[in-house]
């Protein structure tokens, strides 16, 4: 088994377009599609050929270009189960635990609930790559617009539970705004110092922040740490993971 290719270029405002290919088979899936000309052209400019599409959740900046894309390559949509009314030209509705396959290599599809009410993930576990959309963030999360905070904890404790060393590609370059709130959260934090740094660096040279890597958020990024004691003594709600969350979103919400 050969491994995946994976490219990412930025697409309209700070959304992230990227293709995954397989070269064994030839198959190649995009992963949401905020603008179908770009992803055409970077596929083509790849010499692959578009035979997917992989949806996270139905808002328009990760749905808008499926048809186009559909038409141009007749490519098979995949996209979630709860949102299959929303998401244009869908093939086939999935939902937790279902499996998808890019020639060989496996995905496994994870219901996370917050953001939209039927957004999925998908993760490739024996590639180490996760594609988490707009719930998890380099150093932030997605915001509530269909879910309780005690729905958006829950989902990302399921992305914290996968391997450390997954890479984590989300669907938005946000980090630089995240790392300045983050800061405000865990002032002391040695960890997102450090990345913070880094982040800085790579926005001045205009180079990407994404992917990020599992264990580096679990150090950082102050939405996944809603279960850390001292967190949760600084918000106020000491031995509580859901209000803890729910009001580090809040106050991100008005950052
Ligand atoms: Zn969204
Ligand atoms: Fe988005």
């Amino acid at each position: 088994m050969s491994d995946i290719e994976i490219h990412i270029f930025p697409c309209r405002q700070d959304n992230y377009g990227i293709l995954v290919h397989d070269p064994a088979s030839g198959e190649t899936t995009a992963i949401d599609t905020p603008d179908d000309q770009r992803i055409s052209e970077e596929a083509k400019a790849k010499g692959w050929t578009l035979t997917q599409i992989w949806n996270t959740h139905w808002h328009p900046d990760h749905t808008g270009g499926n048809l186009a894309l559909k038409e141009e390559w007749n490519c098979v949509i995949i996209g979630p189960v709860g949102e299959q009314e929303k998401i244009p030209g869908l093939d086939r509705a999935v939902g937790e635990n279902a499996l998808v396959n890019l020639g060989t290599h496996e995905a496994r599809v994870i219901d996370l609930p917050g953001h939209t009410a039927g957004h999925i993930a998908f993760h490739m576990p024996d590639d180490m790559v996760a594609f988490v959309g707009d719930t998890l963030f380099a150093l932030g999360c997605g915001r509530l617009f269909e879910g309780s905070p005690d729905q958006m904890w829950d989902s990302l404790s399921k992305l914290k539970a996968l391997p450390e060393d997954t890479i984590i590609y989300c669907a938005h370059e946000y980090t630089q705004a995240n790392a300045k709130f983050a800061v405000t959260i865990e002032p002391e934090n040695q960890a997102l110092k450090a990345y913070v740094k880094t982040v800085t660096e790579l926005r001045s040279a205009n180079k990407p922040t994404v992917p990020t890597i599992l264990s580096r958020e679990l150090e950082a990024n102050p939405f996944l740490r809603a279960d850390e004691p001292a967190l949760q003594a600084a918000m106020g709600h000491p031995g509580n993971d859901v209000e803890t969350f729910a009001e580090i979103r809040r106050r991100k919400d008005n950052f």
